[in-house]
């Protein structure tokens, strides 16, 4: 790399369940190399670390750069995390506990790092580079197997007095609902995302109920992809349309008290969920939201699409490194 260049490429981490994704970013935010690879869930913290490393000197190479012309790291991961001392607090998808992947990370390659939780690296990239461009208060919603959240305020990521704050899914909108995975009942998460759809059109086809998921979702098994749903939603299977409805209507009704309570320019509704079903999808829950926000009446507050997909993560890790240690 040319010496002017020294520095002002910055790395973006997106370190998931399934997946380690980790990219090269310029100075214009572009992608400029790239790498993929299986999370060793199953083997823990090391091999974890061991497994970022390698992907980071593969986007690296792919960017036809070296590790040391980076400026700094930024990672996404699953919480709940300790963000000021980079530490992933606790994750039953990655089978770590106390795990100080920062610093850690900081030590194996001599580079700064900043560890957020995922979806709200995913929010910022998409307020600062995605959907959000131009505005100063966002609300974004990612609707997958689960619902995760970011708020930003006045151009900050809303993090709270613990560094966790922003997540919309734990928000209660049936009192007495659906058990949450987070032991909570009636959570947004468990009436709207990804596994609530499934498992309802689940209990209605055996019931007996015709759906073309009914072979699929008949047993115990509630695993749904994006594309099957928004397949049956497409050859308007009777089941999975009211299911998706409800859970709009659910996502209107939290999207709307957000509204009512936080006032922001623009609401961001992404996730694998999102992108498959499309605009039918977010109109019904703008409409939602529009019959709930009392403090909108005239509907100025814009509810949008993501608009980065799956690497909203790695751009927005890459740019709050950026921000925090190369441009600032
Ligand atoms: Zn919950």
């Amino acid at each position: 790399m040319a010496d002017a260049a020294v520095g002002r490429l910055v790395a973006g981490v997106d370190l998931g369940g399934t997946k380690i994704l980790a990219c090269v970013v310029d100075a214009e935010h572009r992608i400029i190399g790239r790498s993929k690879h299986p999370t060793p869930a199953k083997e823990g913290a090391k091999a974890i670390l061991d497994t970022i490393v390698k992907a980071l000197h593969e986007a690296c190479e792919s960017a036809g750069a070296k590790l040391g012309d980076l400026g700094a790291i930024g990672i996404g991961s699953p919480g709940p995390l300790d963000p000021h001392r980079g530490v992933i607090m606790f994750s039953a998808n990655l089978n770590v506990r106390d795990f100080a992947l920062g610093p850690d990370l900081s030590a194996a390659t001599g580079l700064p790092v900043i560890l957020r939780n995922d979806v709200r690296v995913g929010g910022y990239g998409e307020y600062r580079l995605g959907a959000g461009r131009g505005h100063q208060n966002m609300i974004a919603v990612f609707v997958g197997t689960g619902i995760g959240g970011c708020m930003v305020s006045q151009g900050k990521v809303v993090e709270g007095l613990t560094g966790n704050a922003g997540e919309i899914g734990h928000v209660i909108v049936k009192a007495g609902g659906p058990l949450c995975g987070c032991g909570a009942r009636g959570c947004l998460e468990s009436v709207s995302s990804r596994t609530a759809i499934a498992r309802r059109i689940g209990k209605k086809v055996r019931k007996g109920h015709d759906s073309v998921l009914g072979e699929k979702l008949q047993g115990k098994n509630h695993k749904l992809k994006s594309k099957e749903l928004a397949a049956a939603v497409e050859s308007a299977d009777p089941i999975a349309l009211r299911e998706v409805h409800r859970a709009a209507h659910y996502l209107g009704l939290a999207m709307g008290s957000m509204i009512n309570l936080f006032g922001p320019d623009i609401i961001i509704v992404g996730g694998g969920v999102t992108e498959a079903l499309g605009d039918a999808w977010i109109e019904l829950i703008r409409a939602g939201a529009r019959r709930q926000a009392l403090t909108d009446p005239e509907g100025k507050v814009l509810i949008e699409a993501a608009a980065l997909g799956d690497d909203a993560g790695v751009q927005g890790a890459a740019l709050m490194a950026r921000e925090k240690f190369v441009s600032s």
